[in-house]
């Protein structure tokens, strides 16, 4: 195991209401929409958000549009 963690700042959040996540076909299309792989299925067809990924959000918000208003929302952690 490596003691060295990689210096990784993420300045993007990602928030999904439980109610999009736990539908099958929004997590399919938010899957399909992103184009960076923020988001991918469970083995149970349900969200999951790829953490690793976040950071390379480019803010184009086809996830927002993909969804139901207000249920998806992309924060900047920056100003
Ligand atoms: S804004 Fe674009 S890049 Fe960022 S999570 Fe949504 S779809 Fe992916």
């Amino acid at each position: 195991m490596s003691t060295e963690a990689p210096q990784k700042a993420i300045f993007i959040d990602v928030e999904v209401d439980d109610a999009v996540a736990r539908d099958t076909d929004l997590a399919r299309k938010l899957t399909e929409v992103c184009p960076v792989d923020i988001f991918a299925q469970q083995t149970d067809g349900t969200l999951e958000i790829v953490e690793e990924n976040l950071d390379e959000c480019v803010l184009c918000y086809l996830c927002v549009d993909a969804t139901p208003e207000g249920t998806v929302r992309v924060v900047k952690l920056y100003e």
